[in-house]
């Protein structure tokens, strides 16, 4: 019975939340990386400090015209990391979005903060304190693609741990910011990868977002693996709808048909993320 509801009736009803459009204005700082993470557009060396050839990193005047240009839900500040800026640098960066708009900042990830955390030894909840004081709202999710250290070891070899992931979420929180977590699904996800990451995330107090993330591979290193095919999203999305009634789960329109769009809603997605300006 259960299964002919879920299957046959659920999809007829009214999906149980409005699908809410997110117009986002999208902030790379950098497009190359020192990580090499197997799944990542921007795992390409950068050059070192005194050799580089990287192009700088985001200039104010161009914040100034994005931020002025439209209306934005939300502003993701995202990048790559190389050593050419200090962290003081992008504090001031977030600093200047703020002053620009009153849109929420989500500025960051765990990744960079402990790549800025080993570089430059400022203590996590310092830099934290910081982002919260320049305006950020939330963390980005970066690095807490699949909780699962043996999948991590195999394709994102200097990402920072589960555990130490986890406790920057953590961190994040007690600073103030909004907690954001994120699935990546890929083609041949096994039900088995998806309860262990969901049940390391349960280790986060008062999670607010899910975002999925389909493996996009076109320009990464795992350009011959195939995208997740539409049933392996949607058992995702059941699965942590089943777990948290009240989280939001968000997912990327342009990665959607309509069709598509239209039965993840149905069975939890809540949020979708227009992409209405880029810059970087
Ligand atoms: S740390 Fe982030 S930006 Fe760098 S290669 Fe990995 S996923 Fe890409």
């Amino acid at each position: 019975m259960d299964t002919l509801l879920r299957y046959v009736v659920e999809p007829l009803l009214p999906p149980a939340r409005p699908l809410n459009m997110v117009r986002v204005l999208r902030i790379t700082t950098t497009r190359q990386c020192w990580m090499q993470c197997a799944f990542c557009d921007f795992s390409q060396y950068a050059p070192l400090v005194g050799h580089h050839t990287a192009s700088p990193a985001i200039s104010p005047d161009h914040i100034q015209q994005a931020v002025s240009a439209a209306s934005y839900d939300l502003i993701k500040v995202r990048g790559g990391l190389t050593v050419w800026e200090p962290w003081s640098y992008f504090v001031q960066l977030v600093r200047h979005i703020s002053s620009q708009s009153r849109a929420p900042i989500q500025a960051f990830s765990a990744v960079e903060l402990m790549h800025f955390h080993r570089v430059e030894k400022i203590p996590l909840r310092d830099m934290l304190d910081e982002l919260r004081w320049a305006g950020a709202t939330s963390l980005g999710p970066g690095g807490g693609e699949l909780l699962v250290d043996e999948w991590r070891e195999t394709v994102a070899a200097h990402r920072l741990r589960s555990a130490e992931w986890l406790s920057i979420q953590q961190l994040a929180m007690e600073s103030g910011l909004q907690s954001r977590a994120m699935l990546l699904v890929f083609h041949g996800i096994t039900p088995e990868l998806i309860q262990s990451h969901l049940h390391a995330l349960q280790a986060i107090r008062d999670l607010s977002v899910i975002e999925i993330k389909p493996l996009r591979t076109a320009s990464s290193p795992m350009a011959y693996w195939d995208p997740p095919h539409l049933l392996e999203l949607l058992a995702v999305v059941q699965a942590i709808r089943t777990q948290w009634p009240h989280v939001d789960i968000v997912m990327n329109r342009t990665l959607l048909s309509e069709d598509a769009l239209t039965l993840l809603h149905h069975h939890g997605v809540n949020h979708v993320y227009i992409t209405a300006k880029e810059i970087g």
